[in-house]
């Protein structure tokens, strides 16, 4: 089977703060028009999908929540793997406790297998006092993602990364993470809209998490500088993107950049990345069954 998708992140390739990036939508109409399979992937773990899908159909792009795959869902699929039925004590918001109920998990205030942590201003010196003195009795202690800290409108807030930092200073047990660069998630992610390593493109903002993930998975990768990098800071970094673009509309807008993917993408299965060639190849047969196509497995 002839195929190609992208797992999509959102802050910083798909919008910055409240506001839409010009052109996004287009190149999600795009795909959509093309059906091309697509995944978006947030580091996010306070809102559940459909809460994030909802915020980008406000902004104009019409997707649903099949589109959204969150560290908080892979966070809760992961443990349901580990140890399902298992309890967690919770440090986050809905879209975390939200996935844990439907993966099976209880959310508890005394002996947890896992305290886990995410995202959201439900944080208290109380929440962490009791975070800490779990771990350090012998719950596993798991962050829903490194990120240190979240994009706010009036600037940044200590996110999932910093607060978990307390927690392993205080105890000396470092956190299992989930969240983008792990392979936990970006593997489930691929997973989740039927491809293969080597069908997957990774377009981020971020070095640390959307590229250094999908370099580590073997997915090709695009850095957007329409987000939090610049292309001058690329010089700190031991790995690098395939392709670097001002933002995802250079996709799209004539000249397109699609096709300078191929000559830099040698492997094996290699074809020319050119978006509607590649939509027009895929047989009449698998158009628009993408989502049918995923494994079963957990619903949320
Ligand atoms: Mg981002």
């Amino acid at each position: 089977m002839f195929e190609r998708g992208f797992l999509i992140d959102m802050d910083g390739v798909m919008y910055r703060g409240g506001e839409l990036i010009d052109g996004a939508d287009e190149f999600i109409n795009a795909l959509l028009a093309r059906r091309i399979p697509f995944l978006f992937l947030t580091n996010n773990s306070q809102r559940t999908r459909r809460d994030v899908a909802t915020k980008l159909v406000r902004m104009g792009i019409k997707v649903d929540e099949k589109h959204v795959f969150t560290c908080a869902m892979a966070t809760a699929r992961f443990l349901a793997r580990q140890k399902p039925g298992g309890t967690a004590y919770v440090i986050g918001e809905g879209g975390l406790l939200n996935a844990l109920h439907k993966n099976g998990y209880a959310i508890v205030d005394k002996s947890p297998d896992y305290v886990v942590v995410g995202e959201g201003r439900t944080l208290s010196s109380e929440s962490l006092e009791r975070a800490v003195q779990m771990v350090a009795k012998g719950a596993k202690l798991i962050a829903t993602n490194p990120d240190p800290n979240c994009p706010t409108d009036e600037g940044i807030r200590p996110g999932c990364g910093a607060i978990v930092a307390l927690i392993e200073a205080a105890t000396g047990i470092k956190a299992f993470s989930v969240g983008k660069p792990s392979p936990v998630m970006m593997r489930e992610a691929r997973k989740e809209i039927g491809l293969m390593a080597s069908e997957t493109i990774m377009i981020g903002d971020t070095m640390e998490t959307d590229i250094l993930g999908g370099v580590q998975l073997g997915y090709r990768t695009v850095l957007v500088l329409s987000g939090g990098t610049r292309r001058e800071d690329l010089a700190r970094y031991a790995y690098r993107p395939d392709v670097i673009l001002e933002s995802v509309a250079d996709l799209i807008r004539p000249p397109s950049r699609l096709e300078e993917f191929a000559p830099s993408l040698n492997r094996e299965d290699d074809t020319p990345l050119d978006i509607a060639t590649w939509a027009a190849m895929r047989p009449e047969s698998q158009r628009g069954t993408i989502h049918a196509e995923r494994r079963a497995g957990p619903v949320f």
